[in-house]
């Protein structure tokens, strides 16, 4: 095996080897073994570097139930599993790819709604608890606010979603309600005492009904890791703590890490501090550049700096926009990968032109062999692709678009959700009133009223039983309520639970959506299908919450998994992947950076936001230059066009690493013929036809 192990990371170089191997060997990480920091550029191999690790982990005896892997994405997860699944199968000589299930592989997030249900009892919680995605907790936000008479028509309090914004940096950043108003929102400054008490309020609502939002998942978390009994019987079920993308982690995040493993044992992380782009919500670079002096030992600090993904012409641009940046670890990105020419830099007159000159290079490179999933189109907002969007379903090439409208956003698809979470946490009102709010005949008020009664009752199912709702919904009440009794049966076997919440609402969604009750009804089976994959309703609930399925069938997508298709993703999205072509849409002022990006800060993110996508190109790098674009401005001023810059982020000085072109090329003008000297007078003819 030691031979085979040897075979697996021959490829690797000396610096990702010496990651690799940091205190493998021993099936526990040694009492003075260092954690451990990989600070790396993109394309580096910090992902496969951390793969290669856990297969090498695993391999040297360490229980895979015993090693917690932190991921941007639960996709992110997948990937890794997938590929140090490919490796230790080298390593164990397996033919079967058969990939170790790694079960604690997940985000941040996911991981932390696991743990809290599994400690619930010890901190306090219901572990029936459901979890509020951003539309669910911008509502209930807005519910309290109301409750509490603070009306934004009256007297111009922040709006809901402004509300929970504020709310969120306070938890995330751990920052007194005082200093963020200050620095982020100075304009709400003068509520501090209102939004004091209708956050205080906010709290004990999510409690009384029994609900978590996103935030409350690291919240408690770190909360929990900060009690020593609890920290130290978590901490000890882990032997090793790895962490992907740690550059964008926020300080809940950091605080959660050393809370567990406060002497640094075991402790990995990798990230770049050039790619830190969740800054908006909370994130932080400290937390990268922090990392080696945070625990009681020194951390060992590797730094990669050859670049196995893209061309030397792709890397010379990307570090040269980069560069530019004002705080940053210096690396420069080199590579002896062939070079397949400069990328391009290329001027359209519009979003229609970029639309179709997109569309022709990538049919171009699929009739060269390049599979469109081996292609990308990139952008720094979801409504920038709308235009590419509608050519590609012209020209019927397939996509699929990340970053998107979600599949849960769809109101459907919210609706069989809510029926199921209805179930699981009966004191969850937002779930309950939608659920109510379906059956004709019950008003706001009779849901309130129902949901009251069941707050107070010892059988949430045995109230709804009883529950007399005016007479008209008798009929639709006792089949609800029927339903209902069948959903909180305790033998109930997953996913009979879907199968049994659907034939309560398809009904309903024939009666509410009647034209287009067959696409909707098509997103409905789908979900079904997609909940046969979980192990259980809170599983299922919970992913689903935190890491969405992106397309709905709103849209054309999305194609059978063995189809080929293109991908369109937001910059923010594409985080970690790579693609042989990749299109970057709108590298203009005003798009990258956005213009809402104003202060310095914001404008350096903006920087490596575009660093992030350019350098998601393996072979061909394609940045467009709209000469014009459209804005869809606030209802009141209506669309209308500007004339865009390119990208200042992009010098005159660095234009000479690109190949620039202009499409369509300019016409050739044919030589100007003078018009014959004045022949006749027609206004002659005109009067003398009346003479
Ligand atoms: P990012 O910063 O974008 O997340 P990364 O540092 O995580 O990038 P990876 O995605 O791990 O980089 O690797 C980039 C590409 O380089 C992948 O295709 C990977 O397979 C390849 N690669 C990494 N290390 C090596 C190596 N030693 N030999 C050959 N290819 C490698
Ligand atoms: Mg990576």
């Amino acid at each position: 095996q030691a031979e085979r192990l040897a075979q697996a990371l021959a490829s690797l170089n000396e610096a990702q080897r010496a990651a690799v191997e940091h205190g493998v060997g021993a099936a526990i990480a040694a009492p003075d073994e260092r954690p451990l920091l990989v600070i790396a550029g993109a394309g580096s191999g910090k992902t496969s570097t951390l793969a290669h690790r856990v297969a090498s982990l695993i391999a040297g005896g360490v229980d895979p139930q015993r090693l917690l892997l932190l991921t941007f994405s639960r996709r992110a997860a997948q990937e890794m599993e997938r590929r140090a699944g490919r490796v230790l199968a080298q390593v164990l000589g397996l033919k079967s790819e058969a990939p170790p299930a790694l079960p604690w592989a997940g985000t941040f997030h996911g991981i932390g709604a696991r743990l809290l249900r599994e400690y619930a009892p010890q901190i306090g919680l219901d572990e029936n608890f459901t979890i509020h995605d951003r539309g669910d907790a911008e509502d209930l936000m807005g519910l309290v606010r109301h409750e509490l008479g603070l009306s934004s028509t009256v007297n111009r309090f922040p709006r809901k979603g402004t509300c929970l914004s504020i709310y969120s940096r306070c938890v995330n950043t751990r920052a007194p309600l005082a200093d963020v108003l200050k620095e982020a929102f100075p304009w709400c400054d003068e509520w501090e005492a209102e939004l004091k008490k209708l956050f205080g309020a906010y709290v004990e609502a999510k409690q009384r009904q029994n609900v978590l939002d996103y935030d409350d998942l690291l919240l408690y978390w770190a909360e929990m890791a900060a009690e020593p009994a609890l920290a130290a019987h978590i901490g000890a079920r882990f032997d090793h703590v790895l962490v992907d993308e740690y550059q964008d982690t926020n300080l809940l995040q950091a605080s959660i890490l050393l809370a567990l493993k406060p002497d640094g044992r075991g402790v990995t992380v990798v990230g770049d501090d050039a790619q830190s782009i969740y800054s908006f919500r909370g994130a932080t670079v400290r937390n990268i550049l922090d990392f080696p002096s945070q625990f009681t030992q020194p951390a060992r600090v590797v730094t990669l700096e050859r670049n196995y993904r893209s061309t030397q012409p792709i890397l010379d641009v990307s570090n040269r926009v980069i560069a530019q940046a004002a705080e940053r670890h210096a690396k420069t990105l080199w590579t002896d990968k062939p070079s397949a020419g400069k990328p391009l830099l290329v001027l359209v007159p519009d979003e229609a032109g970029q639309a179709r000159w997109v569309a022709d290079k990538v049919l171009a490179h699929r009739e060269g062999g390049l599979a469109l999933k081996s292609q990308a189109v990139l952008f720094r907002t979801s409504s920038h692709s709308a235009a590419l969007e509608l050519e590609l379903a012209r020209r019927n090439i397939p996509f699929v678009k990340f970053g998107g409208l979600k599949f849960l956003e769809a109101s459907h698809v919210k609706d069989l959700l809510a029926v199921l979470r209805f179930a699981q946490n009966p004191r969850g009102r937002m779930a309950g009133f939608r659920v109510t709010q379906l059956i004709p005949g019950i008003g706001p008020a009779t849901s309130a009223r129902l949901l009251d009664a069941m707050e107070q009752a010892a059988d949430p199912a045995q109230a709804v039983r009883e529950f007399v709702p005016p007479s008209a919904a008798r009929a639709q009440w006792a089949d609800f309520a029927k339903a209902y009794e069948a959903l909180r049966e305790p033998a109930l076997k997953w996913p009979a639970d879907v199968e049994l919440a659907m034939d309560w609402y398809l009904p309903h969604l024939e009666r509410l959506y009647e034209d287009t009750s067959g696409v909707r009804r098509a997103d409905v089976e789908q979900l079904a299908r997609l909940a046969a994959g979980y192990a259980s309703r809170e599983r299922f609930l919970t992913e689903l919450t935190l890491d969405p399925p992106e397309a709905t069938s709103d849209r054309p997508g999305p194609p059978l998994l063995d189809e080929d298709y293109l991908i369109l993703s937001t910059i923010h999205s594409a985080k970690g992947q790579e693609w042989n072509s990749v299109h970057v849409l709108n590298v203009v002022d005003g798009c990258l950076p956005a213009d809402v990006a104003q202060s310095a800060q914001e404008l350096e993110e903006e920087r490596r936001l575009l660093y992030v996508a350019m350098t998601r190109a393996r072979d061909h790098l394609h940045l467009l230059v709209p000469q014009r674009f459209h804005v869809t401005q606030q209802a009141a001023r209506g669309d209308r066009h500007l004339y865009a810059n390119r990208t200042r982020f992009i010098a005159d000085a660095d234009l000479e690493g690109f190949e620039q072109q202009t499409w369509p090329p300019p016409p050739e003008r044919p030589p100007a013929v003078p018009p014959p000297s004045s022949v006749i007078d027609l206004r002659n003819r005109m009067r003398a036809a009346w003479r």
